[in-house]
């Protein structure tokens, strides 16, 4: 193991393992297989990574994510790295070139897509090259429950079959035990020693707020809190996709959209220059983000509610890999319950395929209402083991005040029972507030007992506590006709007075105009001097990386930057010592980020 630590400081300039890696990598260095359930940003890569080089041979690096090889494959050579990869990106003779190098033994790591691998050329080559290890990633991809499901990734099980005696690794960050039993399964992985780390993203702060506007909410988040940084922004359907990121182009914000829906040359060029530029927004549906390594996402906002916390957790969790602090936020509103449950109603699966999808969808929108710690919450959802209120969370930060809702609940309960369970929640809240419009007139809605009795509660605050019942299961909304409410049995005891209710109270429109003006900009170090040398440091790294033609992060990440400024090194051994600086790439970049530093120094 002391040639693994060599290798992860000189070759990757890291100076410690983080939990779980040192024996996973054991493990594969002495020729066992491993399964690995790590969060995203965990650090899976390296797992692999480091047996492919202490091991003799090629480490094969089974990936779905075609477009995204390369640059892995750049940010190894640029660790002096010897990796390639084959797919049908190569020009016959690039391919070439990299069969000859794997015959002759000169490579490290070889990352291949699966219907690649799966062809008996390939295998055939593979039979006649030494091989280290074969690594599956986003071996989830294997379950034909999750949503990512690869149909050649179910034949990889002819791996152990045609290698028995190479070790296998497979990887994932989806935490549910279905998904890896089926992992273990189909790839025949038995034998394999398990590592299940926490699943805990600390560096995450996870907000939630009530959509009032959202599109101005997005907006005044990114200008106040992310200026300048990247960020990847989802929403539910492709066209709202192409609005948001055309209108935050219009307010100065860099934005690019990406769905399904577009050219796939397009996609990819939007794509490119998401890892390429820096602070760039991505404005995408959940069809972007899989396998998108860049570990400078410093937030992720929802502009509409996931379908699942499972959603919600992997697509937050690409925020922050690097370790630096990243922002989950989401805005939602009743809205989005509705449209996910019409969504959910016409989709094509069973019942119970779709009342499971029903239940998933009430643990998200619980964890949108809960007025305690959402960590908790979250990571109670996926395991079993207790875990602190973790003070970096809305909740934690500033506990939202809680109200006994119990009357106005009532009032807004027999309004819907009493004008018969069809209406939606504009119409309930002019009964409540007394609004005696024509179509209330006409249905003679103005002589119920309920109309006119809300005036404690304000427009926005009826539609607040109408979500809050639906999202609490006393409302139900009918997804066959036009999104009315409905009671549930659950209400019984709250219109008999038997229970009460106590709810989060919703911020007024002052409070939130408040709160805008007194959150402060923020971004990068306080000191200005030190956000000078910060910003010459970028300025250098982009300079680079333009000249070469690779993203910013492959030469440095943010993290490394930052020591540099706290430590300002003034020669090679103490840029050796950086955090993230590896033998290689101090030979190739330690004297230009030194210049820059003297420069700032002496000037
Ligand atoms: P995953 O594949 O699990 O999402 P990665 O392998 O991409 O995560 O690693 C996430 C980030 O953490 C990368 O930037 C990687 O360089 C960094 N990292 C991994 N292991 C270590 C370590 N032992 N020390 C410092 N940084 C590390
Ligand atoms: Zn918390």
């Amino acid at each position: 193991m002391q040639r693994a630590l060599d290798i992860l400081r000189t070759t990757f300039g890291y100076d410690q393992f983080r939990p779980a890696q040192a024996a996973i990598i054991q493990q594969l260095a002495e020729g066992g297989d491993a399964l690995v359930l790590m969060p995203t940003g965990g650090g899976k890569s390296l797992c692999y990574q480091i047996p492919a080089l202490l091991r003799p041979g090629v480490g094969v690096v089974v990936s779905p994510l075609i477009a995204l090889m390369q640059d892995q494959v750049t940010a190894l050579r640029q660790n002096g790295v010897r990796a390639a990869c084959l797919n049908s990106t190569l020009s016959p003779r690039e391919a070439q070139e990299v069969e000859q190098a794997l015959a002759a033994g000169e490579l490290d790591l070889l990352y291949l897509a699966p219907e690649r691998l799966l062809v008996e050329r390939t295998l055939q080559l593979l039979m006649r090259a030494p091989l280290a290890l074969f690594a599956i990633d986003e071996a989830h991809c294997v379950s034909q429950w999750g949503h990512d499901f690869r149909p050649e990734y179910v034949q990889l099980s002819v791996l152990p079959e045609r290698f028995p005696q190479v070790p296998r690794i497979a990887l994932t960050a989806t935490a549910d035990r279905r998904t890896r039993d089926e992992i273990v399964e189909r790839l025949a992985l038995q034998e394999a020693e398990q590592f299940v780390t926490g699943f805990d993203r600390p560096n995450i702060r996870y907000r939630i707020v009530e959509a009032h506007n959202a599109r101005q909410q997005l907006l005044d988040f990114i200008r106040r809190e992310h200026p300048g940084e990247a960020g990847i922004v989802y929403c539910l359907s492709r066209r709202k996709v192409e609005e948001t990121a055309a209108w935050l182009v219009e307010q100065g914000i860099p934005a690019l959209p990406y769905h399904a829906g577009m050219p796939g040359t397009q996609r990819a060029m939007h794509q490119e220059r998401f890892l390429r530029d820096e602070g760039r927004v991505m404005v995408a549906t959940v069809a972007f983000g899989m396998g998108i390594d860049k570990p400078d996402v410093r937030f992720v906002a929802h502009l509409n509610l996931p379908k699942s916390i499972e959603a919600y957790y992997q697509e937050t969790g690409r925020g922050g890999r690097d370790g630096l602090p990243a922002d989950a936020w989401m805005a939602y509103s009743l809205q989005d319950v509705l449209t996910l449950r019409k969504m959910i109603n016409d989709s094509e699966g069973d019942i119970g395929h779709k009342r499971l999808e029903g239940h998933k969808l009430d643990a998200m929108l619980a964890l949108c209402e809960v007025a305690d710690c959402r960590r908790q919450h979250l990571l109670g959802y996926f395991t079993d083991a207790p875990h602190e209120p973790c003070g970096n969370c809305d909740n934690c930060l500033e506990p939202p005040e809680r109200w006994d809702a119990t009357t106005a609940a009532q009032k807004a309960l027999s309004t819907v029972y009493r004008s018969g369970q069809r209406y939606g929640v504009s119409y309930l809240t002019d009964i409540l507030l007394g609004k005696a419009n024509e179509r209330i007139v006409q249905q003679g809605h103005d002589r119920l007992s309920t109309f006119g009795i809300g005036d404690e509660l304000n427009a926005s605050q009826w539609r607040d506590l109408f979500r809050q019942l639906v999202a609490l299961g006393y409302l139900q909304v009918d997804v066959e006709g036009y999104g009315g409410l409905r009671l549930t049995a659950q209400c019984r005891p709250l219109l008999k007075g038997e229970t009460s209710l106590e709810l989060r109270r919703p911020r007024s429109a002052k409070e939130r105009r408040r709160e805008r003006k007194e959150q402060t900009v923020k971004g990068g170090f306080s000191d200005p001097t030190e956000q000078a040398l910060w910003q010459a440091l970028r300025d250098a790294r982009l300079r680079l990386a333009r000249e070469l033609e690779i993203p910013p992060y492959v030469i440095f990440h943010d993290a490394t930057l930052m020591a540099m400024v706290q430590h300002r090194p003034a020669t090679r051994e103490e840029m050796a010592a950086i955090s993230g600086v590896g033998a290689t790439k101090l030979e190739r970049y330690g004297e230009t980020f030194l210049a820059v530093i003297a420069q700032w120094q002496g000037g």
